[in-house]
């Protein structure tokens, strides 16, 4: 059976990462420290430590991106959370198993080198979940 750790990170989505950043780092002492774009998802992610978890803010590189969709549908705000686990393949199929409800059954290559994987917001109350895995 798979762990879920520790509430890894927290996306947002934003219009412009540098706008976003005058708040989150202007006004509440934050730090972005790492920066990266993920071409497959089109869009540039920035995270910013704090304490044992992250927030990510999430830019769009185009109009057809799923963050792009996102936010003109709901506007900018959190997009998904996501909860570290040991052992990524074993989560998706044991989720699988019991009738989860994925967008990924195989985990992708996500920011920072990480392995990461969606489970549909049916299958969650709402919620777009990530599960992700870095080692
Ligand atoms: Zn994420």
């Amino acid at each position: 059976m798979f762990k879920v750790l520790k509430v890894d990170h927290i996306g947002i989505a934003v219009k412009d990462i540098d706008e976003a950043a005058k708040f989150w780092e202007g006004v509440l002492g934050l730090k972005i420290v790492a920066r990266e774009e993920v071409a497959a998802q089109k869009v540039i992610t920035a995270f910013i430590p704090s304490g044992d978890s992250e927030i990510e803010l999430l830019q769009s590189t185009a109009e057809d991106g799923p963050i792009a969709k996102f936010i003109e549908a709901k506007g900018e705000g959190i997009q998904h959370i996501a909860l570290k686990v040991d052992n990524i393949e074993e989560a998706l199929a044991e989720l699988k198993e019991q009738g989860v409800r994925l967008i990924d059954e195989k985990p992708r290559g996500g920011a920072g080198g990480a392995q990461i994987a969606f489970l549909h917001p049916k299958a969650t109350g709402g919620v777009l979940l990530e599960l992700c895995q870095r080692d």
